[in-house]
């Protein structure tokens, strides 16, 4: 249910960034390390500014450190400069210019943690990958009713949903609809729940109706992992 709500929502709604429709895993993971930060709207004349000059990991590896660094000074990623070039100069030395293409390798490279790995699977390689950030934990936490820390992307139950969820059979429509739906209906604040695809089925808009309409709070129930997909 979740996820077919928001793939057909995605369908109609879903962003288009050029990192997403590139089909190339080098991309998506530059895309993802300047995203780190800053809005995908930032990112996009960098992104096309970094490619027109250095269209591969072989050439960004090869490139002019302070060109590097100037390109990346508008999103307040210059000082990462080193990072960019050191995971470009690891993916040619040690996977033949080719991104990897296995979690744990990709976890290797310097600054890459489980969200981008996740991201450069499933947008990039089209594999069937979970990833989890705060916006997706918001989703998962409203739709389901689970109360977690602030550390929620830890969370065992967040992280299973995220790997239910990614069995989808098209996880990289998948992952960017979650993505796009928590940016622009399910936002941290003021969610859009009128015009929600999920208001009918979500445990945190029941709860609000059943507080103002005087009924005792739902209490967290047990998570049905069949109502992911
Ligand atoms: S109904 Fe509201 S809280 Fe629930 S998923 Fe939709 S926007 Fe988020």
């Amino acid at each position: 249910m979740l996820c077919r709500a928001l793939v057909l929502w995605f369908n109609k709604h879903g962003r288009s960034y050029p990192w997403r429709d590139s089909g190339d895993p080098f991309k998506v993971l530059v895309a993802e390390m300047m995203l780190r930060r800053t809005r995908a709207d930032q990112v996009e004349s960098a992104y096309k500014e970094l490619f027109g000059r250095y269209p591969d990991a072989q050439s960004l590896a090869e490139g002019n450190s302070d060109e590097v660094a100037d390109i990346l000074y508008p999103l307040g990623l210059k000082w990462r400069t080193p990072a960019f070039q050191e995971v470009a100069r690891a993916i040619v030395k040690d996977y033949g210019g080719k991104v990897p293409s296995k979690r744990h390798e990709l976890l290797k490279l310097t600054g890459v943690g489980d969200y981008v790995a996740g991201a450069v699977l499933s947008i990039g390689y089209g594999k069937k990958e979970w990833i989890v950030d705060t916006n997706i934990v918001r989703v998962f936490r409203r739709y389901f009713g689970i109360s977690t820390s602030v550390e929620g992307r830890r969370d065992k139950r967040i992280i299973e949903l995220a790997k239910v969820y990614a069995r989808a059979r098209n996880p990289r429509q998948a992952n960017l609809a979650i993505l796009d739906f928590a940016a622009l209906i399910c936002g941290a604040k003021n969610p859009r729940h009128d015009v929600c695809p999920l208001k009918r089925k979500c445990r945190y808009l029941r709860t609000d109706v059943m507080k103002i309409s005087g009924m005792a709070e739902a209490r967290v129930v047990r998570i049905n992992f069949k109502g992911v997909k």
